[in-house]
C-alpha cells in the first residue's frame, strides 16, 4: 500500500453550499484511498470559517511532507481545495509530491507530462483568488477611500488613526504633532542640513516618547527626516499609488511653509547628490529579483533626487569583490522592459487557435467518451420520435384504440423529455470547455494589464510570483518565468515564430 496524506479545506463562502463540508470531503477522499490502495497516514484540514483562521493545516502539511520524504502522495478533492494563490502552488510544486485531484480525476506529479502540468497550472490560475483580491477588492476599496480623501494606509508622525463612525480616520495626534511642526519650522530657516536638523530635534527632546508610541519612528534618520519634510500629508493632501489626492484630514503645516521647505530641500539635495534610502521594498519592485548577468552578484536599488526635486530610482550590480563593468539602469527602463515582456503573454488572435488546439487534445479522451454517450442518447431520442410518428399514423388509421394511443404516446413523450435533459447536460459540458479555454486566454491577456495598474508593492508581489532567476546584463533584462507562465510565454512565442510574426505584438487598441 502506498502511503498518502489527505488535505481538506472549507472556506466561509462555500460552507453555505452543500457537499463542501469537511466531513463530506474526508468521506470522498477515504473512499478514493480505499479503491486505489492508499494508506492514509495523516489528515490535514483548514476550516476558514473558524475564528482562529490562518490556515495552519496547510503549513503543517508542508512541514510533514518535508520531514517524511517517502510520503509523496496528497489526496485533495479538487484544485481549489489545495491552493488559495500562486504562492501555495509554487510551494507545493517545489515539494515534488504527487497530487491526486479526486473529483477532477487527475494526478499531477513529477512524471506528469508537460501538457498535464500546463493544464494544471491553468487550473491553479483559475482557482486563485490572488488576481481577484489584487484587482478587485483591495484596489477598488482603497481607490474609493483615496478618492473620498482618506489615506489608505498608516498616516505619518503627527497623526494617528481613530475610529470615527466605525471607520478609521487620520486625526492630529496631540502627543507628537510638535515633532513635524518644529522640523518644518527649523528647516525653513535654512540654518540646518537634514543631518543637523535630526540632531537639533533630538537635542530638544522632541523624539522623547515617540517610540514605541509611533512604531515606525524608532530613530530619526536623515532619510526619515527627508520623508517627513517631503510629505504633502502635512498640508492636507496625500500621495497614493503615484497619484496625489486631496485629503479629508486637517493640515498641520501651512502651504506657504511647506513650499518654502520644498525649495530648501531641492537646493540641499542638489549639493549632496545621491540620496540613499533604507531598504523599502515598496519603492523598488525589482529588488532581490535580479542577479547580474556578468558577475552573478545581486542587483540592488537606489533612489536619487534630481536638481528639479524629481525622484527617480535606479538599479545596479552590487559588484561585491568583483571587477564587474555593468552600468546602472533606471527603474523606469526596467519597468518598460518588464511591461513589454508581460504584454508578450497576451495571446494574439492568430495564436488563439493553436492554443485552443492544444487544450482540445487534453480533453480529447474525456470528450470522446462523452460524445459516444451523447450520440447514444440522440439515437434513442430519434427512435422514440419515429415510434411516436408511427403511433400517430396507427391512430389515424384506427389500428389502435384512443386509450392505447394516449398511454403509449405519453410514455414516449416523458422519455424524450428526460433524454432532452441528459443531452443538454452534455452540451453544457462542451460549452464549459470552450468557456474554460476562453478564460485561459483572458488570464494570459490580463497579466500585463494587472502589472500596468499595480502600485510598486503590488508589482513586487506579482513579479515574485511570475519570475524566477532573472538576470540583468548590458541594460537588458533576461526574464525567465515561473510555471505555468513559462509555458504560456513559450507557446505564444513559438506560435508567433511559426506564423512569422513579431514576438511581442501589441494588442489592438
Ligand atoms: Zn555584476
Amino acid at each position: 500500500m502506498k502511503e498518502a496524506i489527505i488535505y481538506v479545506r472549507v472556506s466561509s463562502r462555500e460552507q453555505k453550499q452543500e457537499g463542501y463540508s469537511i466531513p463530506a470531503q474526508k468521506k470522498l477522499l477515504k473512499e478514493y484511498a480505499k479503491a486505489n490502495d492508499f494508506e492514509i497516514v495523516k489528515e490535514f484540514e483548514d476550516d476558514e470559517t473558524a475564528k482562529s483562521a490562518g490556515r495552519t493545516g496547510f503549513g503543517q502539511m508542508i512541514e510533514y511532507i518535508e520531514n517524511n520524504p517517502k510520503v509523496k502522495s496528497i489526496l485533495v478533492e479538487k484544485t481549489d481545495r489545495l491552493y488559495r494563490n500562486f504562492k501555495d502552488y509554487v510551494t507545493i510544486d517545489e515539494l515534488g509530491a504527487t497530487i491526486f485531484l479526486v473529483k477532477e480525476n487527475e494526478q499531477i506529479g513529477q512524471d506528469a507530462n508537460s501538457h498535464q502540468k500546463f493544464m494544471h497550472g491553468i487550473k491553479v490560475l483559475m482557482a486563485k483568488n490572488y488576481i481577484d483580491n489584487l484587482s478587485e477588492e483591495v484596489k477598488k476599496g482603497q481607490k474609493e477611500k483615496a478618492e473620498n480623501g482618506f489615506f489608505p494606509g498608516t498616516p505619518p508622525i503627527g497623526y494617528k488613526l481613530e475610529k470615527i463612525e466605525r471607520k478609521s480616520r487620520a486625526v492630529i495626534d496631540e502627543r507628537n504633532k510638535n515633532l513635524p511642526i518644529k522640523m518644518f519650522e527649523y528647516y525653513a530657516t535654512g540654518l540646518y542640513s537634514l543631518l543637523t536638523l535630526t540632531a537639533k530635534v533630538k537635542e530638544e527632546g522632541l523624539m522623547t516618547g515617540i517610540y514605541p508610541h509611533h512604531s515606525k519612528m524608532k530613530v530619526l534618520t536623515k532619510a526619515s527626516a527627508h520623508r517627513i519634510l517631503h510629505n504633502p500629508f502635512y498640508i492636507g493632501d496625500f500621495v497614493w499609488n503615484k497619484k496625489r489626492y486631496k485629503g479629508a484630514h486637517k493640515p498641520l503645516i501651512s502651504k506657504e511653509l511647506w513650499n518654502k521647505v520644498q525649495a530648501m530641500l531641492s537646493r540641499y539635495e542638489n549639493k549632496s547628490g545621491a540620496y540613499k534610502y533604507r531598504d523599502n521594498p515598496t519603492m523598488f519592485p525589482f529588488k532581490r529579483l535580479l542577479t547580474c548577468g556578468e558577475c552573478g552578484r545581486s542587483i540592488t536599488a537606489e533612489k536619487k533626487v534630481k536638481p528639479s526635486g524629481k525622484e527617480y530610482v535606479y538599479y545596479k550590480c552590487t559588484k561585491f569583490n568583483t571587477n564587474c563593468r555593468q552600468k546602472n539602469i533606471s527603474g523606469k527602463e526596467l519597468n518598460r522592459q518588464m511591461q513589454e515582456s508581460l504584454n508578450g503573454l497576451r495571446v494574439p488572435a492568430e495564436t488563439q487557435l493553436s492554443i485552443s488546439e492544444g487544450l482540445k487534445k487534453a480533453f480529447e479522451l474525456k470528450r470522446g467518451t462523452e460524445d459516444v454517450t451523447r450520440q447514444n442518447l440522440e439515437d434513442r431520442k430519434k427512435q422514440l420520435e419515429e415510434k411516436m410518428a408511427i403511433l400517430y399514423d396507427d391512430r389515424l388509421n384506427k389500428v389502435i384504440t384512443p386509450e392505447f394511443y394516449q398511454n403509449k404516446f405519453a410514455q414516449c413523450a416523458s422519455e424524450v423529455e428526460s433524454l432532452d435533459v441528459k443531452i443538454s447536460l452534455y452540451t453544457k459540458a462542451n460549452i464549459n470547455f470552450y468557456v474554460f479555454g476562453t478564460k485561459i486566454l483572458e488570464l494570459a491577456n490580463n497579466v500585463g494589464f494587472l502589472y500596468e495598474n499595480a502600485n510598486p508593492s503590488e508589482k513586487q508581489e506579482l513579479l515574485n510570483f511570475l519570475l524566477s532567476n532573472s538576470k540583468l546584463k548590458d541594460k537588458k533584462m533576461l526574464i525567465s518565468y515561473k510555471k505555468p507562465f513559462d509555458t504560456i510565454y513559450q507557446r505564444v512565442e513559438r506560435c508567433d515564430v511559426r506564423n512569422g510574426r513579431d514576438s511581442n505584438p501589441r494588442p489592438p487598441a
